[in-house]
């Protein structure tokens, strides 16, 4: 059993060298697999997500489908070298219940209304895992819907606060997940104003609530402008060819 390390350093910095109020560096591109409709890439800090989107098709088995909508089928899988220690590749309970989650948000994402009796086949695997997985996957998730060409009522921007040594704090990394008081994942549809997910685990007082979702959404801003940037570019070099 490791002790829990120091968090926020006597400087005020973390331990990766980064104010409360950070972000870790973010990197995401759409359109990375040709046989997907959609995909995408997303990294934030050392963790590495890729994303594919098949449909709207037709749903199989058909005894499935609804009539008045697309269903979703979302998958939320951690490859075996994602983690420090060989995870086993069979579905966990936590694989489970994040892929419930993603899928949940994405439904208020969608314009699931106009593709009825249509599937839409959400992938998302962990390439390396280093806190965040779950908003990232969400990101990367979105953007491939989007580059799918699948309407949608915004892009989903997301980020996660928590409270780590009495201080709260922007973007947690995997110490701070791991030693933290309180770890909260947010993600928004920064236009429209709507929260597509929002998980609380440990303690916060009501200011310190309030305080993390305002850097939340200071957060959640400058993500949106970044995703917006990756698909301007991709545009524009569709237009250019
Ligand atoms: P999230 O990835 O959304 O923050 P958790 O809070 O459940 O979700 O996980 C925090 C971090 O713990 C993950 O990002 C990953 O780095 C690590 N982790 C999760 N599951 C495992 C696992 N089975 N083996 C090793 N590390 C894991």
């Amino acid at each position: 059993q490791i002790q829990k390390p120091k968090l926020i350093l006597d400087n005020g910095l973390r331990l990766d060298g980064r104010r409360p109020d950070e972000l870790r560096p973010m990197k995401m591109e759409v359109g990375v697999l040709k046989n997907a409709d959609g995909s995408a890439i997303v990294e934030v800090g050392n963790t590495k997500i890729l994303a594919a989107v098949y449909g709207p098709r037709e749903m199989h088995p058909r005894h499935l489908a609804l009539p008045n909508r697309a269903v979703l089928r979302v998958r939320y899988h951690m490859t075996p070298f994602s983690t420090d220690e060989r995870k086993n590749p069979a579905p966990s309970r936590r694989e489970i219940e994040l892929s419930k989650v993603i899928r949940e948000a994405l439904e208020a994402q969608i314009l699931v209304e106009q593709f009825p009796r249509t599937s839409i086949d959400v992938f998302m695997e962990v390439l390396q895992a280093d806190a965040g997985t779950r908003l990232a996957s969400l990101m990367a998730a979105s953007l491939a819907v989007v580059d799918a060409g699948i309407p949608v009522r915004d892009l989903i921007a997301a980020v996660a606060v928590g409270k780590a040594d009495g201080v709260v704090v922007l973007d947690l990394n995997e110490p701070e997940d791991m030693w933290g008081e309180a770890d909260m994942p947010v993600a928004m549809m920064p236009s429209i104003g709507q929260i597509n997910l929002l998980q609380l685990n440990g303690n916060m007082t009501p200011e310190e609530f309030r305080q993390g979702m305002e850097l939340a959404m200071k957060g959640i801003n400058i993500i949106y402008n970044l995703e917006k940037e990756t698909l301007k570019n991709k545009y524009a070099e569709l237009k250019e060819e």
